[in-house]
């Protein structure tokens, strides 16, 4: 297995070969990475050694019922970790060491499937041997036959080859795309969120903060916005076709700093006109019946108006005012042309 290495490593810890947000060191692979001792065995030891049972004795205090224990009915790994993070028992999906733990052993299991599969799908003749995958490295050729193994690690650039080759696939075939949507949770102000999460975390005491339920239970804040995404998403492609019929559609999950997901949807639309090709009057219908500006009376629609007030409207901040020299005066104006 490949690691990165580090002057002050006796071990070779096992990690992704870049850190994800660090930028492409110029250097040979063999200063940066080294084989592990393949004696280590590392990839197996989650399972020889029941690790998760040794390392979280609070969550497992009868050593019993770990990922790879013996059981009557065989889970994958897969299975098992959702019936931990589903379980009534909270205490599972609450342990944010348990979920990296999770992660990392999820991640190794990526890897190691995708090594699997490299390894079988090399011409026969030509199998990558320990010593051919030394001389690979020597000579710099390992890192560009990397794709294959990195496919399945989420968030590698590698893993986004191929929805990327997707989109565009869709574009030369369906045109270009309608809307581009982005949904993103307030969730400051998200009643209903909060209610849930007190709902599944009935032994908190009533004082916690929605931002503090969300930090506390991650898991459960996740399930629901994927719920209201999937549900907006259903209503979005129904008959009721509020943006028009969508015939083709694709979305992309994303997580921010603050650690809160939100999605990117590309949307197809029947009949939609294409600036360039259909004349602009009809560019025009077609936006003036999809989109509007229009705010509603605040009287007999105070809900849908405060929403637009609070959500839809533009406030400057320091990130739109930009400031411009014209002639001897100094301006500033919003980037994006909001008075
Ligand atoms: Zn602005």
């Amino acid at each position: 297995m490949l690691s990165q290495r580090s002057p002050s490593d006796e071990y070779y810890q096992q990690f992704t070969i870049h850190c994800l947000n660090e930028p492409r060191k110029n250097a040979k692979d063999t200063e940066l990475y080294q084989m592990l001792r393949i004696e280590n065995d590392p990839i197996n030891n989650f399972e020889d050694l029941q690790l998760d049972l040794k390392f979280f004795p609070h969550l497992f205090p009868y050593a019993k019922n770990g990922q790879y224990s013996e059981r009557k009915i065989k889970l994958t790994s897969s299975e098992f970790v959702k019936s931990q993070l589903m379980s009534m028992n909270s205490s599972f999906r609450k342990d944010s060491q348990y979920l990296f733990f999770l992660l990392h052993e999820s991640n190794l299991r990526a890897l190691k499937a995708g090594i699997y599969h490299k390894l079988n799908t090399i011409n026969m003749r030509t199998k990558l041997t320990a010593s051919k995958c030394l001389e690979l490295l020597n000579n710099n050729e390992l890192e560009g036959n990397l794709t294959t193994i990195f496919a399945k690690l989420r968030n590698t650039s590698q893993y986004w080859l191929n929805p990327r080759s997707d989109i565009e696939t869709m574009i030369t075939w369906y045109g270009p795309v309608t809307f581009f949507l982005t949904l993103s949770p307030g969730e400051y102000n998200w009643q209903r969120l909060d209610f849930y999460l007190r709902e599944m975390n009935s032994n908190v005491e009533n004082g916690k903060s929605t931002s503090n339920l969300i930090s506390l239970d991650s898991v459960s804040t996740s399930r629901i916005v994927d719920n209201e995404f999937k549900a907006m998403l259903d209503f979005i492609t129904s008959k009721d076709a509020p943006l028009g019929k969508v015939s083709h559609y694709a979305w992309r999950r994303e997580y921010q700093t603050r650690g809160l997901q939100h999605f990117h949807t590309l949307l197809w639309i029947e009949g939609a006109p294409i600036i360039g090709e259909n004349t602009t009057d009809e560019v025009v219908k077609f936006i003036s019946n999809t989109i509007t500006c229009h705010k509603p009376n605040e009287h007999d629609f105070p809900t849908i108006s405060e929403r637009i007030e609070m959500y839809q409207t533009h406030k400057h901040n320091s990130y739109c005012m930009r400031s411009k020299k014209t002639g001897t005066r100094i301006v500033s104006s919003c980037r994006f042309g909001f008075p």
